[in-house]
């Protein structure tokens, strides 16, 4: 069976990469695609339960983790530690299910390097004021996380160009499309193709 895509979606805090993984996730089957749930140090937000938005742990604990090797990527983003973990990685890829990674500018760096077959979409906000607005109509972060958010956007903004993939998150419908569209792409790309219709080819070609 072929491997399953590795996908690294990043983008400014508030553009709308979660909203966007999450809608994508409802229209395909568990056995197709699923989003990789990270390690994180940060305090649980509203709404948010263990082990469905991330795993939450103390630095502790995600030191020790560390020490173990346990993750496939590690970084620091606004204050808190963020990491992916190897194992549920591997495993779920190599049963032919593609994988969202939703991580920063630094993650995507080390995976690119560890894992090479991965492609990566980078999801800009249609403006400064419109990003500002997002992340203040999530209502779920205090004004001083926004401000260090907000600051940090051009930051994350600028390795933009280091992504196979550029989606302007402007009408949500359209971006999702978008984003769908990537996936049916890589899907058809022959390595993949051979692989799964390798019956029809061999009757194909058979005299
Ligand atoms: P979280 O991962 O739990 O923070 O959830 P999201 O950030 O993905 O979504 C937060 C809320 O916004 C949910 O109730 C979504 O249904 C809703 N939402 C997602 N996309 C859009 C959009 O494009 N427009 C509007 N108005 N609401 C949206
Ligand atoms: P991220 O994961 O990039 O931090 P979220 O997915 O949490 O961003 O989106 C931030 C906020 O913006 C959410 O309240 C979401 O509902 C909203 N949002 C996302 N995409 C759009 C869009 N195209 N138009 C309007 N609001 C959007
Ligand atoms: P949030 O706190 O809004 O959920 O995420 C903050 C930032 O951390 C986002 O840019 C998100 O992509 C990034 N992030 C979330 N999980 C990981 C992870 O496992 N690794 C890395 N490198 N970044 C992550």
């Amino acid at each position: 069976m072929a491997q399953g895509t590795l996908y690294i979606v990043s983008a400014p805090s508030g553009a709308g990469k979660s909203s966007l993984i999450q809608a994508l996730l409802k229209t395909q089957p568990l056995y197709d695609t699923q989003v990789s749930i990270s390690h994180t140090t940060r305090d649980m937000r509203p709404g948010e339960k263990h082990g469905e938005h991330y795993y939450f742990v103390s630095k502790t604990e995600f030191a020790s983790m560390i020490q173990e090797d346990a993750f496939l990527e590690h970084a620091e983003v606004f204050g808190n530690h963020y990491g992916t973990s190897r194992e549920a990685i591997e495993q779920v890829l190599s049963t032919g299910v593609d994988v969202f990674l939703d991580i920063d500018w630094q993650g995507a760096q080390q995976i690119r390097h560890k894992m090479p077959h991965a492609r990566s979409i980078f999801v800009l906000p249609p403006s400064k004021e419109e990003l500002d607005r997002r992340l203040r109509g999530r209502g779920q972060d205090s004004e001083i996380v926004i401000a260090k958010r907000m600051a940090q956007a051009v930051a994350e903004m600028s390795h933009y160009a280091e992504y196979d993939y550029l989606i302007v998150n402007d009408d949500f419908d359209l971006a999702l499309s978008d984003l769908k569209t990537i996936i049916r792409a890589e899907r058809l790309r022959m390595s993949r193709q051979k692989a799964r219709h390798d019956a029809l080819i061999s009757k194909l070609l058979a005299d």
